[in-house]
């Protein structure tokens, strides 16, 4: 008993509490002492920056963060668990399939398997499931053993596994562990969950032909997709969201509602936005411009382009060049296109000279960027290169800068409120203190001290956020917005960044109280990202049912026969008078089509006029998708729709009105 403190380890947590436990626990025993319900939760650990068993024993100090289903790495390592479950199944059914490689991908995870002859069919796929939640409710402890070289051999030869053997060939001893639940041993490096019962809803996917090791002169093997979830619930969800994603495709939609397009001659990932596309585009900027005025911002215009110098302050260059248009050359000088508007905001804060009284200054722009993707990473509206940003740079004394940061947050939660946006999460990303001066800025201090005050702002908004280890920006920590559509599918909106780098290698500066300059900190912001991805989202969040005050057009008016032509005409001027987007459908067709093809146009508001109509100089009017809403005055409905628009609200609560 000389020293009790020899026989404990510290173990740092992700919010920076540090506490001691006996040398060899594991994270498993630590959760519990935290809590039992967390420790039903946990997948795996996160040691010192690396993904391991939770079962395995912590020798010395470390950096623990418990992975559950809700971090990414938690998922991939659930997922790969999900494949040796799937390769027991498979071994189940078919005794003489051979294993080459199961890893976990963006949605599940696959497994490559030679069975032979056999080929399989969609029945099989279901005996499968049926027999991988029997294996599951067993409940069987995943165990890692390490094995000498020699005995990982004779293991597969004995059970005739070339490929297994194959694996091993590139092992040396000392590198090789074998993993098993219930009756299925696998060689792999781990790391997995704690046992199968964590597994509770699984769907096997596809089935494909991938040649052994994608070479098409080997042997083709047979994929098998799958995904799987801690809850019969998160699959029953999963299901309905595909289903309706396809049907919600922004792609499909952006094409059928005239709203952007591509052209080969134009380039790729270089949207063209036609002019219903163009309308959303200016109604968010009016949001953005309204918001951003009432929170004191100033708005600004900066140029496309700019000299190398300026990206060679700013570290994109060479730091960001892969993701840099090439250079164009003028006068023996070289410019680029921007990729980031921040370089262009600061010279406009070094345009003058500041005192402390002029800050906080907050600049914004809607700003045009031009980003390099890989032509095989374009997508959509989702990955383009060219993008509009909600731009804007806040430049402000430390001691404002909590006041500024929940602003900006305020005002994310204002947007989100408007969009419907109900369910979003914060993912904080910090520093990694091991790695001050290479992939972060030496500021120990700083980095600490920023850390601090945008995690107890979170926690003091009630803002539902995680933290995430080693993802900060190099100038500071960052905050990625996290939302979900509708349909429950997941979007990284914007980053929010705090700076303290960039001041210093632009050498802004403000005169401080004491008459000394003193470099500003930066926040970066964009809480409607671009309008690229915005739009994107917005296309399958509404499924192209824009509320009123975004839709391209709101109302059409329809006129039951011809000699109702001008009677519809004077109804137009008036509601175009009001500002309200109308057009009206004067083909000589039955009035049950023009309302079909209006509805599926997805126009908010159709006014029908007939005889009875007009002699009553009234409308009749419908709302997309609710049918009949009585009728009205053309006065009226002006009052009322005005105020639907000027609200931005999501839905109409027009009531149905008799006449
Ligand atoms: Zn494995
Ligand atoms: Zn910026």
């Amino acid at each position: 008993m000389l020293n009790l403190r020899v026989f404990m380890i510290k173990i740092t947590f992700p919010d920076g509490a540090l506490r001691e436990y006996p040398v060899g626990a594991t994270a498993m025993e630590i959760a519990k002492s935290i809590s039992e319900g967390l420790a039903k939760k946990v997948i795996a650990a996160k040691i010192n920056g690396e993904v391991r068993d939770a079962s395995r024993p912590i020798a010395a100090d470390a950096t623990l963060q418990l992975l559950t289903w809700i971090d990414a790495e938690g998922k991939s390592t659930f997922w790969h668990s999900s494949a040796h479950l799937m390769a027991e199944a498979v071994e189940w059914l078919f005794p003489n399939a051979k294993f080459w490689v199961g890893p976990a991908v963006e949605n599940g995870f696959y497994y490559d398997i030679d069975l032979g002859d056999r080929q399989i069919s969609e029945e099989d796929l279901r005996k499968l499931e049926v027999k991988m939640a029997e294996l599951a409710k067993q409940n069987n402890a995943y165990i890692r053993k390490e094995i000498p070289k020699d005995e990982a051999v004779a293991y597969f030869e004995n059970k005739g596994d070339e490929y297994k053997l194959d694996l091993l060939q590139g092992l040396k001893d000392g590198e090789i562990s074998f993993y098993s639940q219930g009756g299925f041993t696998d060689l792999c490096r781990g790391p997995h969950i704690p046992s199968t019962g964590l597994i509770k809803a699984v769907k096997l996917t596809n089935i494909a032909g991938a040649y052994w090791k994608g070479d098409e002169q080997n042997k083709q093997l047979t994929r098998l997709y799958g995904v799987s979830f801690p809850s019969q619930k998160e699959l029953d969800e999963y299901t309905a969201m595909m289903e309706e994603s396809k049907k919600r495709d922004h792609r499909k939609l952006g094409k059928e509602l005239g709203i952007f397009c591509f052209d080969d001659d134009v380039g790729p990932g270089l949207p063209l936005w036609m002019p219903n596309g163009t309308i959303i585009i200016e109604e968010l900027e009016k949001l953005a411009k309204e918001t951003e005025q009432k929170a004191g911002y100033q708005r600004v215009v900066t140029p496309h382009i700019a000299k190398e110098q300026m990206y060679l302050t700013s570290g994109h260059l060479p730091y960001y060049k892969d993701s840099m248009f090439p250079p164009m050359e003028m006068d023996g000088v070289k410019y680029y296109l921007k990729s980031m508007n921040c370089p262009h905001h600061h010279k406009i804060f070094a345009a003058e000279s500041r005192s402390y009284k002029d800050l906080p200054l907050r600049l914004a722009e809607y700003g045009t960027c031009y980003r390099y993707e890989q032509s095989g990473e374009l997508f959509g509206l989702m990955r383009v290169r060219c993008l509009h940003m909600n731009d804007a740079h806040i430049y402000c004394i430390k001691e404002q800068f909590g006041a500024e940061f929940r602003a900006v947050n305020d005002m994310y939660l204002k947007y989100f409120k408007i969009f419907g946006i109900d369910k979003y999460v914060m993912r904080l990303s910090l520093h990694d203190p091991a790695k001050l001066g290479q992939k972060y800025i030496d500021e120990p201090e700083l980095w600490k001290e920023t850390e601090k005050m945008v995690r107890d702002l979170l926690i003091e908004s009630n803002i539902p956020y995680v933290e995430v280890p080693d993802e900060a920006a190099f100038y500071g920590p960052k905050i990625d917005v996290q939302i979900w559509s509708t349909i429950g599918r997941e979007f990284t909106l914007a980053t929010n960044q705090v700076d303290f780098a960039q001041g210093l290698r632009f050498k802004l500066e403000f005169t401080n109280r004491d008459n000394h300059p003193e470099t500003p900190l930066i926040i970066h912001r964009a809480p409607l990202g671009t309008h690229e991805r915005f739009i994107g989202f917005l296309l399958e969040h509404y499924a192209g049912r824009f509320p009123l005050w975004l839709a391209p057009l709101q109302v059409k008016i329809l006129p039951i026969s011809d000699r109702f032509l001008d009677y519809a005409q004077s109804l137009l001027q008036s509601l175009k008078n009001a500002d309200i987007r109308t057009a009206i459908d004067d083909r000589s067709e039955k009035i049950n089509k023009k309302i079909r093809d209006t509805e599926l146009a997805r126009v908010p508001y159709m006014l029908i006029v007939g005889e009875k109509e007009m002699n009553d100089k009234k409308i009749s009017v419908r709302r997309q998708g609710k049918g009949d809403q009585g009728i009205r005055s053309i006065d009226e409905f002006i009052q009322e729709v005005s105020e639907e628009i000027k609200e931005r609200r999501g839905e109409s609560p027009l009531p149905i009105q008799g006449n």
